[in-house]
């Protein structure tokens, strides 16, 4: 039997919640919130499914909720997005991203990924019979684009951007977005962009989307997350925006991979986007959590990369332990008692650094204990 993607092991997700679960580590490793969402929008769900919204939505998504997703993100970016053509409402941002890679890349195909990478590119990009070129990020997690011209090779097809970027917390400038546009219309590249994060940029910083750039926009698959903007990852519900024909042969994998999703979930989010306030106020939301866990990390001899966006940081161990990346995780989650995750997974080829990456999507008091342990171990 063709044993298809069984090297790449348990996530590394699964690996660490657990370990931090058999240990009584705080879990500052898997991305997630330790606080509840908004209890409108909680109540909006159960209302949703007493009113009896419990059968199969349309393939494509609810159309109230495609509306909604158009017309935030033509606000946002200017974009013209049309809700029937090119609005798909998926399981979350890894179903975004999985089928729009099964959609326009396949087989004999070189997608470019910028690593460290999310962890679910490289295997969806092998799902669809291509593969993933790595292309390391500078030191300080930017994009070298010198290194992307001299891995274009005449069978790339696609190239997958992340920003704000998961694990590094950097963010795309407009530079970057120029650049990725230009060299995507020069060698006819697919984009498949990765945006779950785009509501958590920092100090006055703005998110640069594909969508703001018609001819970027014009070849990418916009890749969008509820999860992490209104605090409930195991909602699993998300999108993709992409120009029609892209749109098309997206949908023509989405209807039978998932057809459709959550019913409810779709109700309860196309009322709660009305509001624009939730997500209009996520930045400085986060912005708080960041400033509190890197002031207090400054006092112990973790060295801070910098963090614009996301709810990651990421931090430099060498002053500490010359311990591999995935063994001082461990080393931190057993013996600290606060989870974090190792860069190293995010590589086809790990590189030879101490870096490791916390999560401050937490409670002023989980990360006031998380802090406490790390200054006393450290
Ligand atoms: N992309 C990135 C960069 C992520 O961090 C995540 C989730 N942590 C996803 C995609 C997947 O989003 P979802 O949970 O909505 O599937
Ligand atoms: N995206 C989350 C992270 O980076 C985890 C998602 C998952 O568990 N697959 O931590």
């Amino acid at each position: 039997f063709p044993a298809k993607l069984l090297d790449k092991g348990t996530t590394i997700f699964t690996v660490m919640s657990a370990l931090a679960a058999e240990h009584g580590a705080i879990n500052l490793g898997q991305g997630f919130p330790d606080f509840g969402a908004d209890e409108r929008l909680l109540r909006l769900l159960g209302e949703a499914a007493l009113a009896g919204h419990n059968q199969y939505p349309p393939m494509t998504g609810l159309p109230a909720l495609r509306q909604a997703i158009a017309a935030k993100t033509n606000a946002l970016y200017g974009s013209h997005y049309d809700a029937d053509t090119d609005i798909t409402v998926t399981a979350g941002g890894t179903q975004s991203l999985y089928t729009a890679l099964q959609a326009c890349v396949g087989a004999g195909d070189e997608v470019i990924i910028l690593e460290p990478s999310y962890d679910s590119y490289e295997p969806s990009i092998r799902a669809a019979g291509a593969s993933a070129i790595g292309v390391p990020m500078t030191a300080e997690y930017r994009i070298d684009w010198d290194r992307v011209r001299a891995s274009l090779t005449p069978r790339t097809r696609a190239l997958v951007i992340n920003t704000p970027h998961n694990p590094s917390g950097r963010i795309a400038t407009h530079e970057d977005m120029l650049t990725l546009q230009a060299l995507a219309e020069q060698h006819d590249l697919f984009v498949v962009s990765d945006e779950v994060y785009e509501h958590m940029v920092y100090d006055g910083a703005r998110h640069h989307s594909v969508a703001a750039y018609p001819q970027l926009a014009a070849r990418s698959f916009l890749c969008g997350s509820f999860g992490k903007t209104f605090h409930v990852t195991g909602w699993k519900i998300g999108y993709v925006a992409a120009p029609q024909k892209l749109t098309a042969a997206f949908r023509a994998f989405h209807q039978f991979t998932v057809f459709t999703v959550f019913s409810p979930a779709q109700h309860a989010l196309a009322a709660y986007l009305a509001d624009p306030a939730p997500w209009q106020g996520l930045s400085a939301f986060y912005q708080a959590k960041r400033d509190t866990f890197r002031t207090a990390l400054a006092a112990t001899p973790l060295k801070l990369l910098p963090c614009d966006g996301t709810y990651f940081q990421t931090v430099d161990y060498s002053a500490v332990s010359s311990l591999p990346e995935a063994d001082f995780a461990r080393w931190l989650t057993t013996e600290v008692g606060v989870a974090a995750i190792p860069l190293s997974v995010f590589y086809q080829q790990p590189l030879d650094r101490r870096h490791v990456r916390f999560c401050f999507a937490k409670k002023d008091e989980t990360l006031a204990t998380a802090i406490g342990r790390l200054q006393k171990a450290l």
